[in-house]
């Protein structure tokens, strides 16, 4: 599928969505690529998972901002290879360095940033320790073991709603 199609299924998937994130924020290796990016030189090309240029074209475009999380220890690397991949300007903060923490610093930050609350953003990684940890701060929280594509985003909204739908309830009792 080219990016175009992705895209265009992507916006039919988020416009079935009655409530959605004001912000998704992604990881980057194993997310958004499909390598860890301080194993690679900055002289390389690099190349995302299909899915992911049409995916985060599709949120732009409905109007939900974008971050980065990521716990990579080589953030010039991964600058570089966002301007390469010509999706740098696309993201509202990107916070990029390595922590002793599951991502809580990360999210602490992007929140800061945007002043968007957690429970307004959805997040997606490859790691379950991460989700664990990001999805305590009231983040939808999405795992990916085959990087962000449709199946995932479809997911991501899903539990999106349900998880609002939950606050919701719980602020008539
Ligand atoms: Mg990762």
């Amino acid at each position: 599928m080219g990016d175009e199609k992705v895209k265009e299924e992507a916006m039919r998937i988020i416009g079935m969505c009655q409530v959605l994130p004001r912000l998704v924020v992604f990881d980057l290796d194993y997310t958004l690529w499909p390598f860890y990016c301080e194993c690679r030189s900055k002289r390389q090309m690099p190349s995302l998972y299909p899915h992911v240029k049409g995916i985060i074209a599709a949120l732009k475009e409905k109007g939900i901002d974008l971050a980065i999380a990521s716990r990579s220890p080589t953030a010039d690397i991964a600058n570089t290879f966002l301007d390469k991949l010509n999706i740098k300007s696309l993201f509202v903060a990107k916070e990029i360095f390595s922590s002793w923490t599951h991502k809580t610093d990360h999210f602490q930050r992007i929140h800061s940033r945007t002043g968007i609350p957690f429970n307004s953003m959805l997040f997606f990684d490859d790691e379950d320790r991460n989700i664990e940890s990001v999805s305590k701060m009231g983040v939808t929280s999405i795992y990916v073991d085959d990087g962000v594509n449709l199946g995932a985003l479809r997911q991501g909204l899903t539990e999106f709603a349900k998880n609002q739908n939950a606050v919701e309830k719980n602020k008539q009792k």
